[in-house]
């Protein structure tokens, strides 16, 4: 969202406002207000810092209620000072730089009318999630509560949980629809805890008729987030509202989730989405192609289709560098033009799996951990060494992000890997011997 969106927005709040105060309320307390952010719900504000408590105090709930009405949904309000946000941009941008990989912010997605049931394309390996989203967005809370899908990043299950929302938002305006993802309601509660308000978080939590929680293997191992979510889930399924969850593992494959949850999680509807068949990618290909208003060979569509396996989202990140070139040069996109603009995209990706394969390979068996556990949030000493050094490793060999490693790991904050290599580099200058070793296998990995 742009700063002009954002502008717009205060405008249009303002106008609210106008109805309800007098002019001078109104340059008094909210000319230097500032929309910082929109994400998930949460607008954050900015106020002078001489002005802050007072507006806090006295004109949260006004805000709030106008914010929600010029914006269509329920929204929270934070506050902060205007050097608090100086410092929120800093940080905002240092992050941006770092972010290789642009995903689609949740606050865009949101608004998105793209993630729809229309445009999903249905195959062998998603038609379960795709019959139980439906079903779930025709007839909420009737059949499948809760509705847990779960499958690799990448496949459709963000898009199916806002196909869900739109439909569910077309048939019932009237519902109260929370999308969050686990992180978020971890943030959330742990705030609401700080700031002594558990209750406006359980109210907001436990009134609605709909909750998404994206995501949701976040709050695994985290035992007072679990506790909080498990009265949550309890509230609202004995109010028969509709809970619906998304993971990247089935319930019972979540390290540290406690049981109670996981046998919840499995007693409504449990569907999985398995990566794309070849057909199914083609008809991506096909579908999203058309989508972007051009056209490709069916020689074409294979190479991509043979070349692009797993995951969906590369689908469009392919499809939209083909499109920029289409654009840009008005060439036709030929098999060989094709091969031309993506080789390199293709031969890099496949380089830095094999290489990230191998690295892993070498800390298994340095180490006598093994893989599944280096990558899980488990703190025994020899499993977090072997994630220090892969970590350490996979930096020096590949040009990934620090923040696309730590997603390797299940991670979503680069902090823990900037914190890997910092014990990394320490132990390697304590120990000349450890360090030549390590060194050896860099240099090897990185001759290929
Ligand atoms: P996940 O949440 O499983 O990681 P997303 O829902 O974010 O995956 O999907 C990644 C991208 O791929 C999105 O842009 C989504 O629209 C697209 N996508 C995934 N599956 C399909 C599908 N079956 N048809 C069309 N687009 C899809
Ligand atoms: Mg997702």
């Amino acid at each position: 969202m742009t700063d002009n969106e954002y502008k717009q927005i205060k405008k249009f709040v303002l106008e609210e406002l106008k109805q309800v105060y007098v002019p001078a309320t109104m340059t008094l307390w909210f000319e230097e207000m500032r929309v910082v952010s929109l994400e998930n719900n949460l607008i954050t504000l900015s106020f002078p810092a001489s002005k802050k408590s007072f507006v806090e105090m006295q004109y949260y709930h006004a805000l709030k209620e106008k914010f929600s009405g010029v914006l269509g949904f329920d929204v929270e309000i934070a506050f902060i000072t205007d050097d608090e946000e100086a410092d929120l941009r800093l940080g905002i941008s240092k992050i941006a730089e770092e972010e290789e990989e642009k995903e689609i912010s949740t606050y865009k997605m949101r608004f998105s009318p793209e993630y729809t049931f229309e445009n999903f394309v249905v195959g062998k390996s998603n038609q379960l999630a795709h019959a139980a989203a439906l079903a779930v967005a025709r007839h909420p809370a009737e059949l499948n509560n809760p509705l847990y899908f779960h499958g690799p990043s990448g496949l459709g299950k963000t898009h199916l949980i806002f196909a869900i929302i739109n439909e569910i938002r077309k048939n019932h305006p009237e519902y109260n629809i929370l999308y969050v993802t686990g992180e978020d309601f971890t943030n959330e509660l742990v705030r609401s805890l700080a700031e002594k308000k558990p209750m406006v978080f359980r109210d907001k939590y436990r009134n609605v008729d709909v909750l998404l929680v994206d995501d949701i293997q976040f709050i695994a191992g985290k035992m007072m987030i679990q506790e909080e979510f498990f009265h949550t889930f309890d509230t609202l399924f004995k109010l028969k509202k509709q809970i619906i969850l998304a993971s990247d593992c089935a319930p019972k494959d979540i390290d540290g989730l406690e049981d109670r949850l996981k046998s919840r999680f499995v007693m409504g509807l449990v569907a999985d989405i398995q990566p794309p068949d070849l057909e199914l990618r083609i008809a991506i290909f096909q579908r999203k192609t058309k989508d972007y208003g051009f056209e490709l060979d069916m020689d074409v569509l294979y190479y991509l289709s043979h070349n692009i396996t797993t995951n969906i989202r590369q689908i469009e990140g392919a499809l939209k560098k083909l499109h920029a070139h289409n654009l840009i040069t008005g060439e036709k996109i030929t098999y060989s033009v094709a091969q031309n603009i993506l080789s390199e995209f293709f031969v890099t990706e496949k380089k830095q799996e094999n290489t990230i394969e191998k690295i892993f390979d070498y800390v298994v068996r340095r180490y006598g951990v093994k893989e599944e556990d280096i990558k899980s949030a488990k703190r025994h000493a020899d499993i977090i060494a072997a994630r220090h050094c892969a970590t350490y490793i996979i930096r020096k060999t590949t040009n990934l992000s620090q923040k696309a490693i730590a997603k390797l790991f299940g991670k979503k904050d680069h902090t823990t890997v900037m914190h890997s290599l910092d014990s990394m580099e320490k132990k390697m200058l304590e120990d000349a011997v450890f360090a030549k070793e390590i060194e050896g296998v860099i240099n090897e990995l990185n001759k290929k």
